[in-house]
């Protein structure tokens, strides 16, 4: 006996990995229905609210298995999202499904514009995200995102954090000490400064927690690593040389305390005058392409010079722009969804977990 056209279409793409979680679509329950009519096929897919920034991805190749199991046919894939909570992380309160550590070798790369720029794309395309300035020697957060005031304690005895737009939860030193203090802790001290905004702060339930480390230094890389699991680092720099080999001295930091490489961003790289239209390569270009080859880091993608997001985040506006201003967007949107890819094909390489979904 041949199979049905709904058998066929099971058998294609039942076995098709989660985004999420690398198991199947049909043994995490994920497929909920399809049905043929002549040519149209129509499926409906539940995922979580954490594999959004991957959704097209997800849709098209779903899309082709059909069409190769069943020459003709015409499928549309209904996304519909249910949000699996997330699981505690580590021994402390935090509870997201990925925490991403956005780092880079040497200061005044772009590293904190990539790292709040990154977590503004994931909100916009409908993950649950939360920001966290871990740069407690210069951070510079409150000021890119135009926030200020001081994170009261709420009725839980938890750190209220700031929010922005009423929505996005972000914590920083800068909202703690005077923006002219720098902040000198050394160990002990910071490391408990780290973990409180981890545990002490009340995040809600997120997809994703973004951390923007402070630069070169291991200290709080080490500190983190400890106290929860890291899904992935991000590693930020210019094109030049000394900003190639300090980024190369952050990657082998990250390797020493086992915190996954998501990839390499090349920020500053190149710049489109908006008067003559010409690139100028002011430092360079192409340089973290070849180094993320050398040492075997995936590259996540380039981010030109732009002056709109240098006035954004001199004005506090970063949010403003970045849900504005589609050309500005759109190279950030890029990363993104190249370091949502890694983060996905990274947990599918992971081997199986038992019965536990994996923490991602
Ligand atoms: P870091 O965190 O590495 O010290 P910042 O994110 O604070 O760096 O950026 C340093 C300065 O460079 C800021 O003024 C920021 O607005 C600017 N900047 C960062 N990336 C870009 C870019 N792609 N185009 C233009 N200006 C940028």
């Amino acid at each position: 006996m041949t199979d049905s056209p709904v058998q066929v279409i099971r058998q294609a793409i039942g076995n098709h990995p989660d985004p999420e979680t690398g198991r199947s679509i049909e043994s995490m329950g994920q497929l909920l229905a399809i049905s043929v009519d002549q040519e149209k096929v129509n499926v409906e897919v539940a995922l979580s609210t954490h594999s959004m920034p991957i959704l097209d991805d997800f849709r098209e190749a779903l899309e082709s298995k059909i069409v190769a199991a069943l020459p003709g046919s015409n499928p549309e894939i209904k996304i519909s999202t249910h949000n699996r909570p997330p699981v505690r992380l580590g021994q402390i309160a935090l509870r997201a499904k990925s925490v991403i550590v956005v780092g880079s070798g040497k200061g005044g790369v772009g590293k904190s514009t990539v790292a709040a720029s990154i977590a503004l794309t994931l909100q916009r395309l409908g993950s649950k995200v939360g920001l966290l300035d871990a740069d407690v020697y210069g951070p510079s957060i409150p000021q890119l995102l135009g926030l200020s005031g001081r994170p009261a304690v709420n009725a839980t005895k938890r750190i209220e954090p700031i929010k922005l737009n009423g929505q996005m939860p972000v914590m920083s030193m800068g909202f703690l000490v005077e923006p002219d203090q720098a902040v000198i802790w050394r160990g002990p001290m910071l490391h408990g400064s780290i973990n409180q905004f981890l545990s002490d702060t009340d995040w809600g339930e997120l997809d994703y927690l973004i951390i923007d480390m402070p630069p070169g230094t291991g200290d709080v890389a080490l500190t983190l690593s400890q106290a929860i699991p890291i899904a992935g680092s991000v590693i930020v720099c210019t094109p030049q040389e000394v900003a190639l080999l300090d980024a190369v001295k952050a990657i082998s930091m990250f390797r020493k305390v086992n915190i996954p490489i998501l990839g390499m961003v090349e920020n500053m790289s190149g710049f489109l005058c908006p008067d003559c239209g010409k690139t100028y390569d002011i430092f360079g270009r192409g340089g973290a392409r070849t180094k993320s080859d050398e040492t075997n880091v995936p590259f996540l993608g380039c981010l030109p010079i732009d002056i709109t997001l240098r006035t954004a985040g001199d004005e506090g506006r970063l949010a403003e722009v970045i849900d504005q201003d589609e050309r500005a967007r759109a190279p950030l949107e890029a990363v993104t969804k190249a370091m949502v890819r890694e983060l996905a094909s990274q947990t599918l390489q992971r081997p199986a977990q038992g019965t536990t979904l994996p923490v991602l």
